[in-house]
């Protein structure tokens, strides 16, 4: 049973004198098994987050994410009549209209469930949803636009320090959960396709490798996905992350399971050389439930990528090493990519830091429902109570200072 959070972000101090109160817009990044939402304002900054448990039905999930909104609101001192409106990130099929198929997260089948006029008539205010993974792409790269990520070792730990413009107007995130999926901002835009975008994952890289729920042979998601490491290495324990799982026998010293970890990596080796051969992206940012793994992740797909780099000289030109990051540990982008549906113009492009005042990120408070609190990673009251959503990675604290991957 997923916790219910409650997570406060004290906004960095603004660069410029403010004359008008921030646009501030709801996020809800739906996931498994929870709802994630946030407040988030015009300028990136995370007000306050919590994670819900999902319910039965869209319906019934619906009417807990407006009833939190609200909560979250209160908390914050705004009318929720104050806010921009509200925007859903979601697993499945959106139509332009906000009707949604095949999101199983929240038991919505192939029949058409119009999400986004349910949810408006309970809160009264525009809602716009759009594909998680979009989603989380524009939320990577609304976030850098904003922020510099070279803080803090518990919240806000990433590898591009400085970011430029040029350089996150082409971006690719890459989300690695049960399957493979990629959402890219180009020139600086959300590149969204029609009926189809991203679907990288499904890309064939074998005739003759394992059937694929597409119908096709050998996709890349075979390999790199986490539906592949669960049929790569079937051997976890009840409750983990198979991914976490193949790494930890690997990390061991378990010469089956190094094997099938290197046929995993070299799997999202694989979709960087294709997103990077095929678009030209600047950055490459791995994201999804692989994440948590961490460092020794990076540092094994590096690797992959080193394997491909000995063969030819041309892949080698490509640099892809210095492409690839994570997504930064602890920055809720799927929340802050869906409030960014209401308050970017996805029309234009996105504004480079270069054009802004680049902030530090805020450190993160963390405040539970029982009261208690956590600052700077350490527990103010309750120390049972740690930061039960956005610092469930471990690594982050043992490679707080790395740099520069995404620079050059
Ligand atoms: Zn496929």
């Amino acid at each position: 049973m997923p916790q219910t959070s409650l997570t406060t972000f004290p906004t960095a101090p603004p660069a410029v004198t403010a004359t008008a109160p921030p646009a501030v817009a709801a996020g809800i990044d739906v996931g498994g098994t929870t709802l994630h939402v946030a407040l988030v304002t015009d300028s990136a900054d995370v007000l306050i987050t919590k994670t819900v448990p999902t319910e039965p039905t869209p319906q019934t999930s619906l009417e807990t994410a407006a009833a939190v909104i609200a909560d979250l609101c209160a908390n914050q001192g705004l009318n929720i009549t104050d806010l921009t409106g509200i925007g859903v990130g979601i697993p499945g099929l959106v139509a332009p209209d906000g009707t949604v198929r095949h999101a199983v997260n929240l038991g919505i089948g192939s029949e058409p469930y119009p999400l986004a006029s349910t949810l408006a008539a309970l809160t009264n205010l525009p809602v716009q949803v759009n594909n998680d993974v979009n989603v989380g792409a524009l939320g990577l790269a609304f976030f850098y636009s904003h922020h510099t990520l070279e803080m803090t070792p518990e919240h806000y730990v990433s590898h591009i320090n400085e970011p430029s413009g040029e350089k996150l107007a082409d971006l690719a995130y890459v989300a690695i959960g049960t399957g493979l999926g990629v959402g890219m901002i180009l020139n600086g835009r959300l590149r969204q396709g029609v009926i189809v975008d991203g679907e990288i994952g499904h890309i064939p890289i074998d005739p003759a490798g394992p059937q694929c729920g597409c119908g096709q042979r050998g996709c890349i998601e075979m390999y790199a996905s986490g539906s592949a490491a669960a049929r790569l290495w079937p051997h976890g324990k009840e409750g983990e992350h198979a991914a976490a799982a193949l790494f930890r026998a690997a990390s061991a010293g378990d010469p089956a399971a190094i094997a099938a970890r290197n046929t995993f990596c070299d799997g999202i080796a694989t979709a960087i050389r294709v997103i990077v051969l095929t678009m030209g992206v600047h950055c490459v940012v791995l994201g999804g439930g692989v994440r948590d793994i961490g460092e020794v992740l990076m540092d094994e797909v590096k690797r992959a990528l080193e394997r491909d780099a000995e063969t030819s000289r041309f892949i080698e030109s490509l640099d892809l090493i210095s492409r690839v990051d994570l997504v930064p540990q602890g920055v809720p982008t799927g929340a802050i990519g869906a409030a960014a549906l209401l308050l970017v113009d996805l029309t234009q492009p996105l504004p480079t830091p270069s054009a802004m005042a680049i902030r530090p990120a805020s450190v993160g408070v963390t405040a539970m429902e029982d009261g208690s609190s956590v600052q700077d990673g350490t527990a103010v009251e309750n120390s049972n109570a740690v930061r039960p959503t956005v610092t469930a990675h471990p690594t982050a604290t043992a490679h707080p200072t790395q740099k520069g991957r995404c620079d050059e």
